[in-house]
């Protein structure tokens, strides 16, 4: 009879071993976040989110994707991150660690063009992320969902937090309103969306105001204007730093 053995496992191919080999004292700068401007707390068994540096691959990636019309940011943090659905992300988060991503890529150090708005002069600038924004953590105290009250109406509204998946209902202040039932689960105790649909359509601009303000929640997260000075004339002026494809590439 003959006497069968198990194959050992990468014995067979040299190169392997020698690429272990090479690589062996090499750590990917990933990095662990559990700072998020949410603070993880409304996300089922929050751990922390591992994020991973892009890839080559993925970078030509992005490129090749200026001009298709899918949803890039997301597809490219379902690769970067481990710990969360990248479809129930708060917005909040997804910016925050889309620039965690960047920055496990390619530093903190970010560095982009601006025409400035008074001499038209094409200025090269850069910031560091970390340093030159400011990030507003929610308070402890929220929930999620949370009550508010109808200033003007003067009743009690109970509204949710939108998700990554949700972000197409949010694109502009007209998709903001006329879907801004979705994300409230009660006006005054009832809880039928067909009514609170029709009851929304009815509000008060002041009411509308501030349902919408308290749904988009802009003001937690990170806040991406910084104050631009011209070395040309001097000018100063509050600015976005632009989230586009080109932030995440070295170019
Ligand atoms: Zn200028």
């Amino acid at each position: 009879m003959s006497k069968n053995t198990k194959i050992v496992e990468n014995g067979g191919d040299p190169r392997e071993s020698a690429l272990n080999d090479l690589f062996a004292d090499y750590t990917s700068d990933g990095i662990t976040v559990l700072d998020l401007p949410s603070k993880g707390k409304f996300y089922k068994d929050f751990q922390g989110i591992e994020i991973s540096p892009l890839t080559y691959l993925d970078e030509q990636h992005i490129l090749g994707s200026r001009e298709a019309n899918i949803d890039i940011v997301s597809k490219l943090l379902e690769k970067s991150i481990v710990g969360i659905e990248v479809g129930d992300l708060l917005s909040m988060d997804k910016i925050f660690l889309l620039m965690k991503v960047r920055e496990a890529s390619y530093g903190d150090n970010y560095e982009f063009k601006v025409t400035c708005p008074n001499c038209s002069t094409d200025v090269t600038t850069d910031l560091i992320l970390s340093k030159h924004l400011n990030m507003v953590t929610v308070p402890d105290s929220i929930e999620d969902p949370r009550t508010i009250t109808l200033p003007k109406l003067n009743v009690e509204a109970e509204i949710r937090f939108p998700r990554s998946k949700e972000e197409s209902f949010l694109k502009d202040t007209e998709s903001i309103y006329q879907n801004a039932y979705r994300f409230v689960l009660s006006i005054a105790g009832n809880k039928d969306p067909i009514f609170i649909s029709k009851a929304i359509k009815r509000l008060h601009i002041m009411d509308v105001k501030k349902l919408v303000s308290e749904i988009v929640s802009s003001e937690y997260g990170v806040d991406p204007r910084f104050i631009f000075e011209c070395p040309e004339c001097k000018h100063e002026e509050t600015m976005s730093i632009p989230l586009d494809i080109n932030f995440f590439s070295v170019s």
